[in-house]
């Protein structure tokens, strides 16, 4: 049923799969080739361990498509390539989702965010992104258009919004307030907005970069609260882009959201219990309600459930209608990993 409607599809959604290094100390050598790709860049085959293909009846490999797959090899510059249209579509007045989808340790905030060291090569999807964003508004100004842009930045956790533009001793103060946030879409504007949530308007590339880092600190800081919070919510940077042309009086709001999901593995059941058990199934939660609006829109379904999570009732303004998203899916070489993969790469082949 999927299958007919991708290609009506393919301006609107796309699906990317990336494939991160081994890290140093994953280098002991495999038996056999986790990942094999074809040359046109789309296909990627899944091969299980030995032990799984050689029982009776084992599964020898599992075939998957994708708009684009992303080896090892491939650096931020190569990914970039393929996203940088999508941020001049936001800058030309669209909405634009870009979401990382993995287990904890896939590379997802290496392809979001990135790694700040002594050159530029390692950053990710959000600082390059940002870059343009102002680059591309600068030269637009000689045609007469003058753009504002306001940033928001916000984790969902356990299904409330913390806002990460405040400092964490603002929002463990109102621990209340987390919890209290609410989503408001406004049907008429098309626009959700968060209750007591910090809209800051950015007047260039260090201050927006200077947020970010002040973002992540804030973040790290409640991670000691509940230690591995980061992994464990979504997180959502929201740009919005509005330019207005005081020659053709022509305006433009674009929004583009770029979003690290909550690492999607599923617990063994053993261990799933008290705290652990409650994130878990908010995220289950969460990340099945995202595919099922994915796959709602793409079989063009008339009601779109996008009230079942906090992440997809915020997001209600940003995916649907002319609004383009892209998913990463993001899997991790090691050999431990392989039923992890093959879970996120099925997830992909939902929503592709
Ligand atoms: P996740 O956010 O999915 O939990 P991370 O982005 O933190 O995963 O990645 C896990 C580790 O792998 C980090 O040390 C990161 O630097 C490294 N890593 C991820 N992707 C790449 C890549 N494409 N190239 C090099 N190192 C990577
Ligand atoms: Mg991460």
């Amino acid at each position: 049923r999927l299958r007919n409607t991708i290609q009506e599809l393919k301006g609107n959604i796309r699906v990317f799969c990336r494939i991160r290094p081994p890290l140093p100390k994953e280098q002991r050598a495999t038996d056999h080739p986790m990942f094999v790709y074809n040359e046109k860049g789309q296909g990627v085959v899944a091969k299980p361990p030995a032990d799984e293909r050689t029982r009776p009846g084992g599964v020898q490999s599992y075939p998957f498509k994708f708009d684009r797959v992303f080896d090892p090899s491939c650096s931020q510059d190569n990914v970039f390539e393929e996203i940088s249209q999508l941020v001049q579509s936001a800058i030309d007045g669209y909405r634009v989702c870009v979401f990382a989808y993995g287990q904890t340790g896939s590379g997802k905030t290496y392809t979001m965010l990135g790694e700040r060291n002594s050159n530029d090569a390692n950053l990710g999807m959000i600082p390059r992104s940002i870059r343009q964003v102002f680059e591309t508004a600068r030269s637009m100004e000689k045609d007469g258009w003058e753009f504002t842009l306001k940033a928001s930045f916000l984790e969902i956790y356990n299904e409330s919004i913390r806002d990460l533009l405040l400092d964490s001793s603002a929002n463990s103060n109102g621990k209340s307030k987390e919890e209290n946030r609410r989503i408001i879409f406004s049907q008429d504007k098309k626009l959700s907005t968060v209750t007591d949530l910090t809209v800051e308007t950015v007047i260039d590339e260090a201050h927006i970069q200077k947020l970010i880092s002040q973002s992540m600190k804030n973040r790290a800081t409640a991670a000691t609260r509940s230690n591995e919070r980061s992994s464990r919510s979504h997180s959502v940077f929201r740009l919005y882009v509005h330019g207005e042309n005081d020659g053709t009086k022509e305006c433009r709001d674009g929004l583009l959201n770029l979003i690290d999901l909550a690492g999607s593995e599923r617990l063994e059941k053993s261990k799933a219990e008290g705290e652990r058990l409650r994130e878990t199934r908010h995220i289950n939660k969460s990340l099945s309600a995202l595919g099922d609006v994915i796959s709602a829109l793409a079989t063009k379904e008339k009601h779109i459930p996008y009230r079942n999570s906090k992440l997809t009732h915020l997001l209600q303004d940003s995916l649907g209608g002319d609004s383009k998203a892209l998913m990463f899916v993001n899997l991790s070489h090691a050999p431990e990993s392989f039923n992890e993969s093959l879970c996120s790469l099925r997830f992909a082949a939902k929503v592709n």
